[in-house]
């Protein structure tokens, strides 16, 4: 029988600025939360959501992910490309919050830059792919 899960739990987590790294504390109540940073003032996005499941293929240049979610507007799934081919510490039912800053053109990357593992209080750096 596969588990039921949730999505996340109001209240405050910890979050890092994908631009600066500084630590702060910040309430989420919904799947995604804009957030500008109390250090260094820039926006961001973050994504808290529970984990279903992950999976990685690894390719030349990168590792594809795709991560399948359930979160408070329904289940989801995210799918990005890291360039250091690490191998993201999630499992099913880890409470992630990903965290995405714009690029260039002025629109939110699809691609975190950040990914912190809430539930055993990790954080990884993402890298995008170039061409990705
Ligand atoms: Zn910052």
């Amino acid at each position: 029988m596969p588990r039921r899960l949730k999505p996340p739990e109001a209240g405050k987590y910890r979050i890092i600025c994908p631009h600066c790294q500084a630590e702060f504390k910040h309430n989420i109540s919904k799947d995604y939360t804009y957030i500008k940073c109390q250090k260094c003032k820039e926006n961001f996005k973050v994504l808290l959501t529970t984990v279903r499941a992950k999976r990685g293929r690894d390719g030349v240049y990168y590792k594809e992910y795709i991560i399948r979610y359930v979160g408070h507007s329904g289940e989801g799934l995210i799918e990005f490309g890291d360039s250091r081919h690490q191998d993201l510490d999630v499992r099913s039912s880890d409470l992630i919050l990903l965290a995405f800053v714009k690029e260039d053109n002025g629109k939110y990357s699809d691609t975190p830059s950040l990914l912190i593992n809430v539930t055993i209080n990790k954080g990884i750096q993402v890298q995008k792919p170039p061409f990705y």
